[in-house]
């Protein structure tokens, strides 16, 4: 029998291919108000929603505006039904100045058992009524520095780290506010590997924010184009998820059902499933308003939505690639340059 002869560790190297002998890469992983999680883990992710949203306006928005005890019991229940209706994980993307709460968010999520996710960044739309003072006065490097060491070191004191960059402008041409805070999550991201949610106004906005991105050297990747919905033509839509962006049809409701499945449906047809991510964009305890106001629940996607995708010819493996293998890909923390 002849003598089976093995190769020196050193000799094996050499010949085969260099990705079989790289270290294996770390598994992506997501930040939860709660901790890191494995992407993969995610399950069922709601991708765009809220929980909380006041818009006093950055000059007046505290926690001190509301009870939190009080915004926990009304918030509780709208969570444990996405639950129950299968949701794991849930986007909060109330983003500072608006009432981001990160304490109120960990509670919410050990008691509902719910992975929550919140995150760093300005929101300029609205004619920067939520932009505070150093958003005017610094510029993209200094306030890129105040949402790294809140991603460093947590946010307002506590030990809750962001899990994605939150920015919003209005539709059409940009303001001086708005490109600095798209180059700021830019220079954030390159530094972190956190996505970019841009709420945009509409696909003038979006391609000059992809503009940006791209001259910051940032792949379309890493941004996720939030209220895609209200792009005013599918081409726009289809142009930016060939160049690798995420498209966030976040408005499900019952109102806007139709135009949603015609959406996703369009996209698919463009081979371009793999970019869509689908949300309600909803919630939320209002501050300010009798019993925290109208809350609308998470469960329109789980009752409505997805059954109606099922009748367009959507089967399970594209709801799977929908609801958990999408958003895990678009939230996982990692460096998307430009080629
Ligand atoms: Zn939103």
């Amino acid at each position: 029998m002849k003598r089976r002869e093995f190769l020196p560790l050193a000799t094996l190297a050499a010949v085969l291919p260099r990705r079989l002998c790289a270290a294996p890469a770390a598994a992506p992983e997501v930040m939860t108000v709660r901790g890191r999680r494995p992407a993969a883990s995610l399950g069922f992710v709601l991708p765009h929603e809220h929980v909380l949203v006041d818009f006093i306006g950055a000059a007046e928005v505290s926690p001190s505006r509301y009870d939190a005890d009080v915004a926990f019991a009304k918030i509780k229940p709208y969570l444990d039904e996405a639950k129950s209706l299968g949701c794991a994980t849930l986007f909060e993307c109330t983003p500072a100045y608006l009432g981001r709460d990160p304490r109120l968010l960990v509670r919410l999520g050990e008691a509902s058992g719910l992975n929550l996710v919140t995150n760093t960044g300005y929101y300029a739309a609205r004619q920067n009524k939520f932009l505070p003072a150093q958003a005017l006065r610094e510029d993209a490097d200094a306030l890129a520095a105040r949402w790294l060491r809140e991603w460093r070191e947590g946010i307002d004191g506590s030990d809750v780290r962001p899990g994605f960059i939150k920015i919003g402008m209005d539709a059409g041409a940009l303001s001086a506010e708005a490109r600095k805070l798209v180059q700021a999550a830019a220079r954030t991201h390159r530094a972190s590997g956190l996505t970019i949610a841009a709420h945009t106004g509409n696909q003038v906005a979006a391609q000059e924010e992809l503009a940006i991105l791209k001259a910051e050297g940032v792949s379309a990747s890493a941004w996720i184009w939030v209220h895609a919905q209200n792009a005013a033509d599918e081409a726009a839509l289809a142009a930016a998820g060939r160049e690798g962006a995420w498209l966030s049809f976040d408005g499900v409701s019952p109102r806007s059902l139709t135009r949603h499945v015609t959406l996703v449906t369009a996209m698919k047809r463009e081979g371009l499933l793999g970019q869509v991510l689908v949300s309600h964009d909803a919630g939320w305890y209002r501050p300010g308003e009798p019993e925290g106001g109208q809350y609308r629940g998470y469960d329109v996607l789980f009752r409505a939505f997805l059954p109606a995708l099922r009748k367009a010819g959507f089967g399970d493996a594209d709801i799977r690639q929908l609801t958990v293998t999408n958003p895990a890909r678009a939230y996982a923390i990692g460096l998307r340059l430009q080629a």
